[in-house]
């Protein structure tokens, strides 16, 4: 029926990605099913070149080796756009194509709790894992979980003092505590996080009484615990470079587009104009909102700006000519608006 392939085609990419948080692969038999189902969609899509549906037109192989060029960013957006690129990216075939990409991308080593997908969705679905919410959502890189305010209030109860004790005394070594500091004298109050309380609370009860078992037990989990606080840091890190580099790239692309327009003007006859705010960064057309886009500028986006822009150089052109001898104001240059 026509409306339910509407409302499937609309439905949002959080709610497409719910399995992916788990690590869950939407097949049971990765091999096989994948190529079915390339083929399946094949049959069934438009596949134009240069598409993202054209590569399932290529031998699987083929493609798993283009997709390696691809950052884990793109991986994850190209697994939205069908079930066939979904199949594909979720099964073990992939993992050397994620192993790749993620290396391309110089993103922080994939800690071994995580599938790759899941670790990709981690870094880069902005949503919360529970309520797919897009607003105020945080990453808990040590958890490796998003969670909105009030899904972290629901997965963060209060530690109870009893915690403490069904774990031989040792629940403080290893377990990954939230800590916030309260009330007038500042004191700690714990957090657990319910999925490793969960983990944790079954795994000590497979232990049953054996001494040896449980200290080799809270010896490793003591260990892990480290690895995810280092992993937090290192990610955390790894946000604020990603931050930098994405404000260099946009000023870079901001300075192309200024050059672009300073070019087009001069073009047009404002040549001394542009000299004379060249001297200033060429304020105020620096400063203008359409100018200042982080946007490559088409021929589109030019021709809808240009009157805009016409008159602030015209603003400019008579600030200038007002600054100089009067008698030079006689030589006003025409503006050519064609
Ligand atoms: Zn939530």
């Amino acid at each position: 029926m026509p409306r339910k392939t509407a409302k499937r085609a609309r439905r949002s990419p959080p709610e497409r990605d719910a399995r992916i948080s788990s690590g869950v692969s939407s097949t049971s038999s990765p091999g096989q099913v994948k190529v079915t189902r390339v083929d399946a969609l094949k049959s069934r899509q438009a596949t134009r070149a240069g598409t993202p549906q054209s590569l399932l037109n290529m031998p699987l192989d083929i493609v798993l080796e283009i997709l390696t060029y691809l950052g884990p960013r793109e991986l994850l957006q190209l697994a939205r756009t069908n079930k066939a690129f979904r199949a594909m990216l979720m099964s073990r075939t992939s993992q050397s194509v994620w192993k790749a990409s993620r290396r391309n991308a110089s993103v922080p080593e994939r800690p071994a709790r995580l599938s790759e997908p899941a670790f990709a969705h981690l870094l880069y679905s902005n949503y919360c894992h529970i309520c797919l919410t897009l607003r105020s959502v945080q990453p808990m890189w040590e958890y490796g979980v998003r969670y909105c305010g009030d899904c972290k209030k629901a997965r963060f109860p209060c530690m109870e003092s009893t915690i403490h004790e069904e774990f031989d005394g040792k629940a403080f070594s290893f377990f990954n505590f939230l800590t916030v500091r309260r009330g007038p004298r500042k004191h700690r109050v714990y957090y657990y996080h319910i999925p490793e309380m969960e983990y944790f609370r079954s795994a000590w009860h497979m232990l049953g009484g054996d001494k040896d078992l449980r200290r080799k037990f809270i010896q490793e989990n003591t260990q892990l615990r480290e690895k995810k606080i280092q992993f937090g840091r290192f990610c955390k890190l790894w946000v604020g470079d990603q931050a930098v580099a994405r404000a260099e790239e946009l000023d870079r692309i901001r300075e192309k587009r200024l050059n672009a327009i300073v070019e087009k003007l001069r073009a047009m006859g404002y040549k001394e104009e542009i000299e004379w705010i060249a001297r200033d960064d060429y304020a105020p057309l620096s400063e203008h909102r359409l100018v200042r886009k982080a946007e490559p500028l088409t021929a589109r986006a030019w021709k809808g700006m240009k009157e805009e822009i016409i008159d602030l150089m015209d603003e400019v052109r008579d600030e200038w000519l007002d600054r100089r001898s009067p008698g030079i104001e006689e030589s006003r240059i025409k503006t050519r608006r064609g």
